[in-house]
């Protein structure tokens, strides 16, 4: 058991990555806690995998001091932050209100930011911070621009945080996933027939020639948190199938 012993937070834990993560951190002996807005389903993996379970926005201030005061009298620290939590909105840069911009960059970055801040006075040396990234920061795809402008902010905040947090003996790094199955697709508000393009267009970039899976992340994520990972900082760990280390092998590029 890669984790025996230790306490994590995941953000976001009701779904998706952050979800398999939780299962997956379970499995290897952790003791952990999961946020989300959606009630229903943050009981659901209450009841699945035994975790704390906390209906937590990360973009609400109060909520966020409540969290941590929860977490410290149920755990006492903190070894591991996974700051997963994260939207997705796509759109033609003439058609993107401000609004949805803003709450990309808020939501994806400065709540990130906010997170591990208040996480920092739970957590020692030896203590490990993941954060999500994408390939989005990277690819240049189109449509994408306050998602991948907030995943450079990921990246960025990532390399500065490791630096600033050396000293302390906590290790700072990022998962950067490409195209992932998981309901964040169907979050976003791009009509059916065009989702089912963009998804289509974006298998075809992927050398292993498939779509990535929730697991595919949270065996990195496990890695990154785990003390396997002790000479690991300030990394980019990509699990993307391909796609950003040899692109020129995608199906698109096969004759
Ligand atoms: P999901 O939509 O399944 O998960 C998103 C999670 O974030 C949910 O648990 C959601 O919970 C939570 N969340 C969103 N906004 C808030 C908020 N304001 N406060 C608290 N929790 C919030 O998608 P994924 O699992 O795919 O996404 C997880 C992360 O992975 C994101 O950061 C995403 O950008 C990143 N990623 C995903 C990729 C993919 O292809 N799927 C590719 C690259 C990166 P709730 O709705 O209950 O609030």
């Amino acid at each position: 058991m890669q984790l025996k012993g230790k306490c994590a937070l995941i953000t976001g834990g009701n779904s998706g990555i952050g979800l398999a993560t939780a299962r997956r951190f379970v499995a290897e002996g952790a003791r952990v806690a999961i946020t989300g807005r959606d009630a229903a389903t943050l009981a659901t993996a209450a009841n699945e995998l035994g975790v704390t379970a906390i209906r937590s926005d990360v973009l609400d201030a109060q909520a966020r001091s409540s969290l941590f005061d929860r977490i410290k009298d149920e755990f006492g620290h903190l070894d591991i932050l996974f700051a997963n939590a994260g939207i997705a909105k796509f759109s033609p840069i003439e058609e993107t209100p401000e609004k949805d911009f803003d709450d990309v960059l808020r939501t994806n970055v400065t709540a990130v930011f906010l997170t591990v801040k208040a996480a920092l006075r739970l957590m020692d040396a030896g203590a490990a911070i993941i954060l999500n990234g994408s390939m989005a920061a990277s690819t240049g795809s189109s449509q994408s621009s306050a998602y991948a402008a907030s995943k450079a902010g990921v990246r960025a905040l990532c390399r500065s945080l490791a630096g600033e947090l050396s000293p302390r003996g906590i290790r700072v790094n990022v998962v950067v996933p490409g195209v992932i199955e998981t309901p964040i697709w169907e979050r976003t508000a791009v009509p059916p027939e065009a989702a089912a393009a963009r998804e289509r267009r974006l298998q075809g970039m992927i050398p292993l020639n498939r779509a990535g899976r929730a697991e595919d992340i949270a065996n990195a994520v496990l890695f990154l948190a785990s003390d396997e990972a002790a000479y690991v900082q300030g990394a980019e760990l990509v699990v993307d199938g391909g796609v950003l280390g040899s692109a020129a092998a995608a199906p698109a590029h096969r004759r």
